[in-house]
């Protein structure tokens, strides 16, 4: 099962969840539990779980590279290229390596054979332990813009037969697009507040496309206001969890320390939050083999 926790904004605490949700699972839950941060921009889930890291690979991607004595300037690479990443002038190619994706189009059909491609790294992958937890992250070089293939490379490494847990990068672009393809469900933490919301309203959007089901979880629930749990009212998205604002957990956020590592209180709140995923992965998969059309019904309640 491949859970994603995502937020349509940073600074909600995403990456306490998934990780305390890992780290719940790793102990009370028979399955094998992997964490894999895919926000390879900025990871930190590794602040929190502290791996043992064990291996270590760069991350290239194969970017084209122009033999000027076969090419005759017909314009086809250029035309093939979603991501204009090729522009063909008069008696030149030019190859914008920081937009190429690598995915080999142009070289395939180039009718002169005159592209050749050349490996260009963007970033390491990193792998090892934290407990019985197997981690998995990429970091991404800086400066580097995309960050697409470093993830999917991290999600190469998703174990089948594991639960695994996916820190998700903030926002609603092309890598939490990324991030998230393939879940059986995603995890929206948020915050109650008009910037939480309206960045949850996209988050939301951005999940329904996939067709991916999804929940809320309100960090800091006592802080703000009620507009956010009157939206997912509204939408009938299901509120997984309210966590209140505790300055204790501020203090070991800032200490990177996980919660679940020190506050055992929070250990049903984990407990609660996955029943409810587990038992709202379970009605989607029997609705979708059913062929019934899928609707939640917003009413889990807070904890
Ligand atoms: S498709 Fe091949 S021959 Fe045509 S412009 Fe591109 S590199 Fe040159
Ligand atoms: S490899 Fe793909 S993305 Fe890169 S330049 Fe060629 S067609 Fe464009």
């Amino acid at each position: 099962m491949i859970i994603s926790v995502a937020s349509g904004k940073g600074g909600t605490g995403k990456t306490t969840v998934a990780v305390n949700l890992a780290l719940f699972l790793a102990r009370e839950n028979s399955a094998k539990v992997q964490l894999l941060d895919c926000d390879v921009e900025e990871p930190n889930a590794h602040l929190f779980l502290k791996p043992n890291l064990e291996s270590s690979w760069p991350v290239s991607i194969p970017v084209p590279r122009i033999d000027k004595s076969k090419c005759t300037y017909c314009g086809k690479c250029a035309e093939v290229c979603a991501f204009n990443a090729l522009a063909v002038l008069k008696d030149q190619v030019l190859v914008f390596d920081q937009l190429c994706h690598g995915c080999g189009g142009c070289a395939l059909l180039c009718p002169e054979k005159a592209i050749t491609e050349q490996d260009r790294e963007m970033g390491i992958l990193e792998t090892g332990k934290s407990g019985s937890i197997d981690f998995v992250h990429g970091r991404l070089n800086i400066g580097e813009a995309m960050a697409g293939p470093l993830i999917r490379t991290v999600k190469e490494r998703i174990d089948p037969n594991s639960v695994t847990i996916i820190d998700v990068p903030p926002g609603t672009s092309c890598p939490v697009v990324e991030s998230v393809k393939g879940s059986d469900y995603t995890l929206l933490v948020t915050e109650p507040t008009p910037f939480g919301l309206n960045d949850l309203e996209l988050a939301v959007g951005l999940v329904r496309a996939l067709e991916i089901p999804t929940g809320v979880v309100i960090n800091r629930a006592d802080l703000g206001d009620l507009k956010v749990k009157e939206y997912c009212e509204k939408e009938a998205i299901p509120v997984l969890s309210e966590i209140p604002y505790d300055p204790n957990l501020a203090r070991l956020y800032s200490r990177g320390v996980a919660i679940l590592h020190r506050e055992e209180k929070y250990l049903r709140v984990f407990a609660r939050m996955w029943s409810l995923i587990e038992s709202r992965v379970e009605v989607e998969s029997q609705t979708k083999s059913s062929g019934a059309i899928v609707s939640g019904n917003g009413h889990e309640n807070a904890l």
